[in-house]
This record gives structure tokens, C-alpha cells and sequence, in this order.
């Protein structure tokens, strides 16, 4: 039998999205600016409170290539960058021709070690560089441990930028991710928690920096009445027709996170224990918008197993991200490992997360697993 694809997180549209896509187009707003683009920075600015400042941009590798040139970032500059992350988070540090430093993981959260991080920051200081920045992940939602990574970038005057892509909704103690760091970002590409179909943000402290982000993302203008320049610019500012498409997602995010972590509980509480199926805790004030459902398995054979039996069955699932100091492109650069990451790497699954998964879906990954 033919069944339907079981993709792993596909894009859920809410229902308001067209009316300010209509909107767009009605008022001749198709461009890189308008009232979408400002609205939804609104929106976001609201949900995520304290006294954050949203540039919408075009994508959230583009807000991280910025994040690192408003951070001071330079050529030859090292950045620490955890390893366990999609490459968009390292990419933009080899962009401005800088040395990305890579350091594994602890196990609460799988996201950045906190005393691998000093040791790195230790020993790179004693090699003669200090690095000019942090990258700190909240992988698959779950936020990585703030207070520890805050009081070692503190103590060394390091500043952090919060890669919360995969984490919009997910809290630290009670406050919201996206605002965590001296700099963070977030993305709307069409597999995230919500999407603009291609898009991410910058969040930055105040509105002077938003400004010169949206400047930098703007071809960098001088304000002349002539095109005058005097500095490097990008096009990475967003459009107001996909801005629109944010704006409606907005009205449901929070009701995605519910249900995304619904799908979580799904898995745990029917697979738990069951064939060495293991899953990732949340630890205590730490919520998770369990982006996606990932399951540690007993070896890298019976992942194997599953992922093509799953395949044959026409259900989409994916090994977890692999180490950054691991891939071809950036094993070259130096890192600090302790075994956390390629262990996860060889015993996990990302198990299908969307939201707009059905309950029978859900039965019939049940059953296939
Ligand atoms: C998706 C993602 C990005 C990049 O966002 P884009 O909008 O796709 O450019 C960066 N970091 C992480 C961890 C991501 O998952």
C-alpha cells in the first residue's frame, strides 16, 4: 500500500497569514520594507519581552553573519562555536575569513560544555588569542545552560550570540529564548517552529544596534541624497510580502509549541525504556519547544535499521546533526572534544516533530517503530 509521506517537520500554516500577504500586495508593499516587515518585528518584539529589538532579515545565517561583524568579529579572529549545531551557525564565522574553534557538548542538554568552554577559552588565551566571540545553540529547542555560559563569557569579557534558530518559544528560568545572549537569532526557514517560508531575525539589546543591523542588511547607505557608501553592505533586510506570512504565524505560535511537545510526550511515554530508547530530560526551569522529537537508540546499527525501515515506509527521519568537528569542510580547525557529540551522532533520531501531524500519523509511526 501507497501511504501518504510522513515528512519530519513541514511548514503549518495558521490561517491569518494570506490576509496580510493580500494586504502586501493591495497596498503595493512588495519590497524589503513595510508594514509587515515592522509589524511582525513588533509581534516578535512583544512576544519575546525584555526590551528586545527585532530586525527582520532575510535569513537566520544572514542575522548570524551579522551578529558577528556587529560583535567586532575580524579576519583571522577566533569564534568559539558549538560543535553540535547546523553548519548555518558556523558557516558566517568562515565568511568574514574568521578561525571557527569548536567544543562539544555536555549531556543535559546536548548543547554547549560549559567546562570544556573555559578550557578552550583557557588555552586559546595561551596560545595568544582570546576569542572574539561565543556561539551557544539551543539545539532541537532545548535551551543550552545560560547561567554557566553567562558567568564564564562574564568572567572573560567574551560576548555570546544565541543561536535560538531551532528555539523560538523555549524558555531559560523562565525567560524567553531569543533574548538570552549580547546578540541572538532566529529563523523562519520552512522547517522551523514557524516559518516565513525563508527568514530569520537579529535581537539585539537596543535600538541603536537594531539600527545599524538594519543599516549593514540595507547596502549600508550613507544619508546622502546620492548612493554614498562607507562601509561593506549586504541585502539581507527581509521582504514585507514574507514578513506578512510571520505575522500570521505569530497568532499561533504558542499553540505550536504546545503541540510540538505534545509529539514529544507521544514518543516518550509509548517508547521509553522499550529496545534501549532513550530520550532528553528536561531539566528543572529549562522548557523546550521540542522543535523536534529525538530519540537516542541502543547502537548506530539499530538506528540505521530504523531510519531505512521507517524510509520504506514512506516516514522521513534524520541521524541528529553531525559534529561540526566532524565535517569534511571544518576538521581542520581546532577543537575541544570529550566524546558527547559523536555519540550522539551515532545513536540519534529525529523522529517526526510537525505539527500538523494527526493522530493516526502518530499511530502509525507508533507502529512501524
Ligand atoms: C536553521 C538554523 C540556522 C539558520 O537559519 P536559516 O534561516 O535557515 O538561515 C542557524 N542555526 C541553526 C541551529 C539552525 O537550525
Amino acid at each position: 500500500m501507497n501511504f501518504k509521506k510522513i515528512w519530519l517537520s513541514s511548514p503549518h500554516m495558521g490561517g491569518g497569514e494570506l490576509k496580510y500577504v493580500h494586504e502586501a500586495f493591495e497596498t503595493n508593499w512588495v519590497a524589503p520594507l513595510g508594514p509587515n516587515v515592522e509589524g511582525f518585528e513588533k509581534d516578535l518584539e512583544h512576544f519575546l519581552k525584555a526590551d528586545s529589538h527585532v530586525a527582520a532579515l532575510s535569513s537566520g545565517t544572514g542575522a548570524l553573519h551579522l551578529a558577528l561583524i556587529l560583535a567586532g568579529v575580524k579576519r583571522e579572529d577566533e569564534v568559539i562555536c558549538q560543535s553540535m549545531t547546523f553548519s548555518a551557525s558556523a558557516n558566517p564565522i568562515a565568511y568574514l575569513g574568521a578561525i571557527p574553534v569548536f567544543v562539544d557538548s555536555e549531556k543535559e542538554t546536548w548543547n554547549i560544555c560549559p567546562e570544556l568552554l573555559e578550557k578552550a577559552i583557557e588555552d586559546r588565551i595561551s596560545k595568544g588569542k582570546k576569542p572574539k566571540a561565543i556561539i551557544a545553540v539551543h539545539l532541537y529547542g532545548m535551551p543550552y545552560q545560560h547561567d554557566e555560559i553567562d558567568r564564564i563569557a562574564k568572567k572573560y569579557e567574551i560576548p555570546v550570540i544565541e543561536d535560538a534558530a531551532e528555539a523560538l518559544g523555549s524558555q531559560y528560568k523562565g525567560r524567553n529564548c531569543g533574548t538570552l545572549g549580547d546578540f541572538s537569532i532566529l529563523s523562519f526557514n520552512g522547517n522551523k517552529i514557524i516559518t516565513t517560508s525563508g527568514g530569520g531575525a537579529l535581537v539585539t539589546k537596543n535600538q541603536e544596534m537594531k539600527e545599524k543591523a538594519v543599516f549593514l542588511a540595507t547596502q549600508a547607505r550613507d544619508a546622502a541624497p546620492h548612493y554614498q557608501h562607507s562601509e561593506i553592505g549586504y541585502n539581507y533586510r527581509m521582504s514585507n510580502v514574507v514578513a506578512g506570512i510571520g505575522r500570521g504565524q505569530m497568532e499561533v505560535l504558542e499553540e505550536r509549541v504546545k503541540v510540538r511537545r505534545a509529539n514529544f510526550e507521544f514518543y516518550k511515554t509509548h517508547l521509553s525504556g522499550k529496545d534501549g530508547f532513550q530520550f532528553l530530560h528536561e531539566p528543572e526551569g529549562l522548557l523546550s519547544n521540542r522543535w523536534l522529537s529525538c530519540v537516542l537508540t541502543s547502537s548506530f546499527e539499530e538506528r540505521e535499521n530504523i531510519r531505512l525501515k521507517l524510509q520504506e515506509k514512506n516516514i522521513e527521519t534524520r541521524p541528529l546533526w553531525k559534529p561540526m568537528h566532524l565535517q569534511p569542510v571544518f576538521e581542520k580547525y581546532p577543537n575541544y572534544v570529550n566524546g558527547t557529540t559523536e555519540e550522539l551522532f551515532e545513536l540519534g533520531l529525529c523522529l517526526p516533530s510537525g505539527s500538523d501531524l494527526t493522530q493516526q500519523d502518530l499511530s502509525r509511526i507508533l507502529e512501524n517503530l
